[in-house]
This record gives structure tokens, sequence and C-alpha cells, in this order.
């Protein structure tokens, strides 16, 4: 399958995802029972998933979003990460829930964390959808929730874009 100029082949279909979708959402609304969470979604690549996993949670929460990247088109992550974290709600005393496409690096996870903490939340975790171990340079204690751990492949489909192409795919495809 191509997506602007790369193939790509299949990695994750869209079964599996909705299978871990459900998943996490069923240990969000175990792990929050008591707390009112503020789910932060970081905008493009996790809005398919921000969208299905908010859709199990059953516990009273609020969502707002933020935008912030470091890949900029390519296929390999940059350390430029725009400085432009907008939120629109107070986040003190509150118990953040941070919903992110991918940790590749860790570099933007670890980014914005420090930048939330300056606000004094009460607590902070971090929830990606794909984790890539083995790519990882920053240890993010907070990432508590990970959908599927994969290999240093860049990746699109489900949110995911390459070039700003494919994030409409329901299933999740490697590089070839
Ligand atoms: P990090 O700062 O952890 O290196 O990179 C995180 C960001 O890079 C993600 O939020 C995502 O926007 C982008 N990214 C990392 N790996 C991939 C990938 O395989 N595919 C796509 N489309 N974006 C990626």
């Amino acid at each position: 399958m191509k997506v602007a100029d790369l193939d790509f082949e299949p990695l994750i279909n869209a079964e599996a995802i909705e299978k871990r979708v459900k998943a996490i959402g069923a240990q969000l609304n175990e792990d929050y029972k008591d707390t009112k969470p503020l789910f932060v979604g970081v905008l493009n690549g996790s809005f398919l998933f921000i969208a299905d996993l908010i859709k199990q949670i059953e516990i009273p929460c609020e969502i707002t979003f933020t935008k912030l990247a470091s890949y900029y088109g390519g296929t390999k992550s940059t350390l430029k990460i725009r400085d432009d974290i907008d939120l629109s709600v107070d986040i003190k005393g509150r118990d953040i829930l941070i919903i992110e496409d991918i940790v590749d690096t860790g570099n933007t996870a670890h980014y914005l964390i420090e930048k939330l903490k300056l606000k004094e939340p009460k607590s902070i975790k971090l929830c990606s959808l794909l984790l890539k171990p083995a790519s990882l340079k920053i240890k993010i204690e907070e990432l508590k929730y990970v959908g599927f751990e994969i290999a240093n492949d860049f990746v699109v489909g489900y949110g995911l874009d390459y070039q700003e192409m494919g994030r409409h795919l329901k299933d999740i495809y490697k590089k070839v």
C-alpha cells in the first residue's frame, strides 16, 4: 500500500486496536473511579485514539486538547518541538491523563509533562497508543498505559500520518 511516495504493509488491524482500546478504557474506569480526571489529548495524531478511548469512559471526566509535534512531515523524529502548549483549562490540583498517539524517543512526552508539571496538577500520567521501546531515549515514569509496543518502524494509519496522508486508515501500517 502506498501513502504519498512510500510503501507500507499491515502491522495492527482495526479489530486488535478496538480490543486494546476497550481494555485500556476499562482500566482507566477502575484507576480513576474516585477522581474526575482531565484527559489532555495531544493532536493531531491521536484524534482517533482519543475519540475511541473516551467512548469507553464511564466515570465523570473532562477532555481538553493541545497540539505539539516533532516530526514535521518526515519519518525521522526531529528535536524541534513547537513551544505552543495551549491549554484552555486550569490544571492546578487536577488528575491529568495525557493521551498520545506514539512515544518514539520520548522527547515530546517528556517536554509536555515537564511543562504541565509547572502548572501544579495533583497527578500526571501518560497513555500512549504505541511505544517504540528500542527508540526511547528518556525514561518516562508517567507512562502508565500503552496500547502496543512496536519495533523501530515508521507507522501510519489510525490517526498517524506521513506527510499529512494516511490518517484516515482504520488499520496501522508500517513502512516496508
Ligand atoms: P518523540 O518525541 O517521542 O520522538 O516523537 C513523538 C512524536 O513523533 C509523536 O507524537 C508522533 O507525532 C511522531 N512519531 C513518532 N514515531 C512516529 C511514527 O512511526 N509514525 C508517525 N506518523 N509519527 C511518529
